[in-house]
């Protein structure tokens, strides 16, 4: 007999403002470890063909964070952004490969260019050919290389990968802003569910929250819930250092490209077919520099943790508290002044 639980996304909750002694949010601590390398920003940039190439990956690189150049190119072109990221002085690189065909070069290429990061990137993680992946790469490269696989949405697929010998894994299915894979194939759970869900584990691996993320507000949140990482797409979407040139609406307003790697316009430029459509392709305003945007991130995540008077992300995580808000109170929660 089919089995309903409730499953809360980010809008549903709220966390309950506590006692604080913290004097400044210059005194919070928001770094966090993805196996034994430390990243001052808790924030990853989508391995997204309209989000991180070289430019993504030198500002995600700066801000403290770490950018992963999308695998949606040929060999030659990944290993030439990920060169052009280094000498950029980026110290931090990850890059993105598949489960099958090239893989296996990819991520030799990939290694012999100084990428020490691997993203196993497949829309349903939770699956044996992710697993075969996994302990190829460790094979080939055995722990000089930091492996981040996903995406998942349960604690059983978050094991799965954590016991295949996976560092972090991305946890979140569904939940992308353009994303249809809901629509299409009816699976899915709301992205906070998901991190809730697979903080139950005792496994070392960190949990990346990727999918539906909107403001920072969101980012507390997924933190709040055990994630150790953000993974940040449409955010991120429209500034000067994604991919694609900007376009000029008819208002004469710059836009650019954000489209899902499962959409149809996407699909036919990687590879020159459709098959399941699991995405929209749209344009969103220029947004100027990401930079910007990644430190208006790192003050709200800051304050998050202030409002629960925690000054680390570990603290934090075994502190705080949810509530679950009505759909009254999540009109309240939003901005909404009358208007006259
Ligand atoms: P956003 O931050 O809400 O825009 O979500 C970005 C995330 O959506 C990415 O990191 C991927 O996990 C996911 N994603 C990217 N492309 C697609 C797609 O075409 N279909 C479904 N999910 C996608």
């Amino acid at each position: 007999m089919a089995n309903f639980r409730t499953a809360l996304s980010f809008d549903d909750v709220l966390l309950v403002p506590k006692h604080s002694s913290i004097l400044s949010r210059k005194y919070i601590d928001i770094s966090s470890s993805l196996s034994k390398k430390k990243y001052e920003l808790p924030i990853i940039s989508s391995p997204m063909d309209t989000v991180t190439e070289s430019d993504m990956v030198v500002c995600m690189d700066q801000s403290g964070g770490l950018g992963i150049i999308h695998r949606y190119n040929s060999i030659d072109d990944q290993v030439r952004l990920a060169v052009k990221a280094t000498k950029k002085g980026a110290t931090h690189i990850a890059a993105a490969i598949g489960v099958s065909g090239d893989y296996e070069e990819r991520s030799q290429e990939l290694y012999c260019s100084g990428v020490r990061t691997l993203c196993i990137d497949i829309a349903h993680g939770h699956h044996t050919m992710m697993r075969d992946a996994i302990i190829k790469l460790r094979k080939m490269f055995g722990d000089t290389v930091s492996i981040i696989a996903g995406n998942v949405a349960t604690l059983e697929g978050f094991e799965f990968l954590a016991d295949s010998g996976a560092d972090a894994i991305r946890v979140g299915v569904g939940g992308g802003s353009i994303c249809s894979t809901r629509i299409q194939t009816g699976h899915g759970i709301p992205t906070l569910q998901s991190v809730i869900d697979c903080s139950m584990s005792d496994r070392d691996a960190a949990i990346i929250a990727d999918g539906g993320i909107k403001n920072s507000g969101d980012a507390v949140k997924a933190l709040a819930a055990g994630a150790d990482f953000i993974m940040l797409g449409s955010v991120l979407s429209g500034t000067d250092e994604t991919p694609g040139d900007f376009l000029v609406d008819a208002k004469g307003d710059q836009r650019k490209i954000y489209r899902g790697m499962a959409s149809r316009e996407a699909q036919r430029s990687w590879r020159n077919k459709v098959s399941s459509v699991e995405g929209v392709s749209t344009t969103v305003a220029a947004k100027g520099k990401a930079e910007k945007i990644l430190a208006d991130f790192s003050w709200g995540i800051r304050s998050g943790l202030s409002y629960s008077g925690c000054s680390t992300l570990a603290d934090f995580r075994s502190k705080s508290e949810f509530i679950i808000q009505t759909s009254a109170g999540m009109h309240e929660s939003s901005t909404h002044i009358m208007s006259t």
